[in-house]
């Protein structure tokens, strides 16, 4: 036996990495299997190359656990190092490595998803081991196998020992505070998370299945009977479906992977990306699209990212633009510096030309289904019409492909293309300023009135809902020329689309000014504002409107955007039409009293029809209704 100092020059590098490695340690896992992946794989490429003549025979990296003896121990049949290579890869790679990572990182944050760049991985095992072997038989013919061992002190002894099968077994002594570590469901639940993907079959422990009876025996029903056998439990599918050519895949393929990734999904996704790029970057990757819930927020986070099927994180708010975090599935690119902090990833032109490229071909791929298939776009648009919807107000370069295949329903349930829609309304929806106005509801059923009046005259009501809806409103008006969105229930219809000659008013000013203090009575003046207009006959006598610039800051305000201090008032104006004969009738309505109360009537009404009229207001108004009959 052979004792040595390994050569560090910070002294106490050991308990320091310990502590600020401290809320991740079961990445310490992570690292030591991907390093027997690494050595398995390294050693089929010296085989390809004709490097290794051996037998390559099952490369695989077992997980075994002892909890009497509370070791941890990893296993593979790759390269395994002679003495000579323990000594450089581990007394002095991995040694200076965790050096230079202290000197960088020491006391700063995201440390932990950076260990494995940095030539740490293996030293992460002291995380949670008072000692640790390394036993190991290289591939070189005649080799002697050997045995590192060390507590994580500068201190380490190598000694020849009998092995007889090649590759590597790292055993971990599991200390006192990491005692969780020796508990088998806990090993899965860290496999499962870091090592699904890992491209070398990982094994830990045993599984029950159940198979056709080997021999035949039968049930009572003369079916061949299912019988338990235990089989060794694989943790990992070595080759998921992002690693494959996209040919090779059908539809169903993806959906399959899709529930491999999130189990809990009991839903398809809409459709899928599958992304293969190797220059000037490598990326893959398959993206999904969801049907978006409701709660936007809980469905965020469900992309991960990996490292050459090494699971990094689920947190790529740096790498996509925030409204791709939308999307579901994997990435996977070792171009992706992982080795620097998260701002610098943001400018880091390798992560920019990958969001680039992610938001190209999601946009591609939605300008292709609408142009192949738009029947079934159409079908799918109210699910994907938030998200396309944030893509445009929130990267340029989406907007611009997006207009061409953003959708906008009309109350008749027909979509159309902005464009479409802008010229079908226009020869009767253009106002004498030459803009084309779109009218539209958040909900037909809320505005019925508003829109079965547009409906009559002929206008087209579009259907714009959503939480996104008056900033996309704002973004379509800017990206259009002379198009503008007005509400239903913004004004009235002549207002809202102004023509060249207005209807004559069968009032004159002054009988305006007597019948004005009367409606102003009759409801709270700070809230409702009265103005007479000359509409149709048919028109409802009075209509309750509330201004689309008023409306469009209080959901702003509401939203938490505008920057505004203070409540926005609510205010309505109350139109009153000057031509309606039941207006007309008020003049002539002698009594006072009388007067009043048939405006207070009048008023009421316009009220409930917007579900404007409440409490005491509404019980008075059913009490003077059943007071007429
Ligand atoms: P990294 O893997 O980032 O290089 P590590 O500290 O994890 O850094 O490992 C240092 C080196 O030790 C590796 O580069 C490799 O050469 C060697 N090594 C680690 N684990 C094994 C193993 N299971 N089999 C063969 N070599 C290994």
């Amino acid at each position: 036996m052979k004792t040595g100092q390994i050569h560090v020059s910070t002294e106490n590098i050991f308990p320091i990495i310990k502590k600020f490695l401290y809320s991740d340690h079961e990445i310490f896992l992570r690292e030591l299997v991907s390093n027997a992946v690494d050595a398995s794989q390294k050693l089929k490429v010296l085989s390809s190359q004709g490097e290794f003549k051996g037998e390559l025979s099952d490369l695989k990296v077992e997980v075994l656990l002892d909890k009497e003896a509370k070791t941890l121990t990893i296993r593979d049949n790759g390269i395994g190092m002679t003495a000579e290579e323990i000594d450089k890869y581990i007394n002095q790679i991995a040694f200076s490595g965790a050096e230079e990572f202290v000197k960088q990182y020491e006391g700063k944050e995201g440390a932990e998803s950076i260990i494995g760049h940095f030539g740490l991985g293996f030293y992460s095992a002291f995380m949670v081991a008072e000692k640790v072997q390394i036993r190991t038989l290289s591939r070189h013919e005649g080799s002697q196998a050997v045995q590192w061992e060390s507590n994580g002190s500068p201190e380490y002894t190598i000694e020849d020992i009998e092995k007889e099968t090649r590759g590597t077994d790292i055993v971990l002594f599991i200390n006192e505070e990491s005692v969780e570590f020796l508990e088998k469901a806990r090993i899965q639940g860290i496999l499962d998370k870091y090592c699904k993907f890992l491209p070398i079959p990982v094994f830990f422990g045993m599984k029950t299945e159940y198979i056709n009876s080997p021999d035949g025996e039968q049930d009572e029903d003369g079916k061949v009977k299912n019988v338990s056998v235990d089989v060794p439990n694989q943790v990992n599918n070595p080759s998921p479906a992002w690693t494959k050519a996209p040919v090779d895949l059908k539809d169903e393929d993806y959906n399959t992977f899709y529930r491999e990734l999130y189990p809990m999904s009991f839903e398809d996704p809409l459709f899928h990306i599958h992304l293969n790029v190797d220059y000037p970057f490598n990326l893959t990757g398959i993206l999904y699209f969801p049907r978006i819930k409701e709660n936007v927020e809980v469905q965020r986070n469900k992309i991960n990212l990996y490292s050459n099927q090494v699971f990094i994180t689920d947190s790529v708010a740096e790498i996509v633009p925030e409204f791709l975090t939308l999307l579901h599935g994997v990435l996977d690119s070792p171009d992706i510096p992982l080795n620097v902090s998260r701002s610098y990833l943001q400018s880091d032109g390798n992560v920019k030309k990958i969001s680039a490229h992610i938001t190209k071909k999601v946009a591609d791929k939605l300008a292709d289904m609408f142009k192949k298939d738009r029947a079934d776009f159409e079908s799918k648009w109210d699910d994907l019409k938030i998200f396309v919807e944030y893509g445009m107000l929130s990267d340029d370069k989406f907007a611009e492909k997006a207009k061409s295949f953003a959708l906008i329903k009309n109350s008749e349930g027909k979509y159309f293309t902005i464009e479409e829609f802008k010229e079908q309304i226009a020869p009767l929806q253009t106002d004498k300023n030459n803009k084309v106005v779109a009218l539209y509801t958040h909900s037909v059923e809320e505005h019925f009135s508003f829109v079965k009046q547009a409906k009559d005259r002929g206008y087209q009501v579009a259907i714009i809902d959503g939480p996104l809806a008056p900033h996309w409103i704002s973004k379509v008006e800017q990206e259009f020329e002379d198009f503008s969105f007005l509400r239903v229930d913004a004004d009235t219809l002549d207002q809202l689309i102004q023509k060249e000659g207005e209807l004559p008013s069968k009032l004159t000013e002054e009988q305006e000014a007597t019948l004005k203090p009367l409606f102003e009575t009759a409801v709270d003046a700070r809230k409702f504002r009265i103005e007479f207009k000359s509409m149709s006959e048919t028109d409802a006598p009075i209509i309750v409107t509330q201004p689309e610039f008023i409306r469009r800051m209080m959901e702003q305000q509401k939203m938490g955007g505008g920057g505004f201090y203070g409540a926005f008032p609510e205010t309505y104006s109350m139109v009153v039409n000057a031509n309606h004969s039941k207006v007309g009738m008020l003049l002539e309505t002698a009594d006072a009293e009388e007067q009043q109360t048939k405006v207070k009537q009048l008023t009421d009404l316009a009220l409930l029809s917007q579900g404007l009229l409440k409490g005491e207001e509404l019980s008075n108004f059913i009490e003077r209704s059943i007071a007429f009959i």
